[in-house]
């Protein structure tokens, strides 16, 4: 069955409100308008900034969305993580590219927070690689998605000694030799930021790197 047949037999819809829109959009305009938008400037200080600020060194910090439990947002969200609609990353990106202008901020790499592998499988995709993308490609910044991998947590942890579970409770490992850049972290929600701190200390482990963080929502 070709395209055009099966957006009649099932056109894309709303996922507000179920009204019939265009296949490149999630909501309707009348939605949209209903999407809390922080209206943070990344070159400015926010409310995120502030929070990244206790848990690591930060050059900027930018968050479209504000997060509410069953609000808009995590029902957008929520298709992009869990119902196979990774295109939606790509609407979001068009969404950041209204809102960003780095100028002299501009970064020098993008780089995704990893899925665990077992979510990764699970999933079938990492719900940042489309919407990171999409980023790089309208502002030619190169994106990396294998600079962190996830840590393997290991069973016994009871007969480990204290040193060496604190090893292990390393969210992530630093993959490449990357020093002396500016590294733009991306994740999908920012919450207590303790994953995102976490990816941040193990790029800053290397020389000269500096750390900015782009979320699609914050809670
Ligand atoms: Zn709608």
């Amino acid at each position: 069955m070709n395209a055009t047949l099966l957006d009649l037999i099932f056109p894309n819809r709303c996922l507000h409100c179920n009204r019939i829109i265009p296949g490149t959009e999630v909501v309707c305009g009348n939605c949209y308008s209903q999407i809390h938008f922080t209206h943070f400037q990344f070159q400015e200080n926010n409310r995120l900034k502030e929070q990244c600020k206790l848990l690591f060194p930060v050059e900027n910090a930018f968050a479209l969305m504000h997060f509410e439990k069953e609000g808009l947002t995590q029902k957008i969200l929520h298709q992009l993580k869990y119902a196979s609609r990774e295109k939606i990353g790509k609407i979001i990106a068009s969404w950041i590219i209204q809102n960003i202008e780095f100028g002299d901020e501009k970064p020098d790499l993008l780089v995704t927070i990893p899925l665990h592998p077992k979510k990764m499988k699970k999933r079938g995709y990492n719900q940042l690689h489309l919407f990171t993308e999409t980023l790089s490609k309208h502002y030619g910044i190169p994106f990396d998605h294998e600079v962190l991998q996830r840590t393997h947590y290991h069973k016994a942890q009871a007969n480990r000694s204290r040193k060496e579970r604190l090893i292990s409770e390393k969210k992530f490992t630093l993959q490449k030799d990357i020093s002396n850049k500016h590294i733009l972290m991306i994740d999908d929600v920012f919450t207590t930021g303790n994953t995102m701190s976490d990816a941040a200390w193990e790029i800053l482990k290397n020389p000269g790197n500096k750390i900015s963080v782009l979320v699609m929502a914050v809670d």
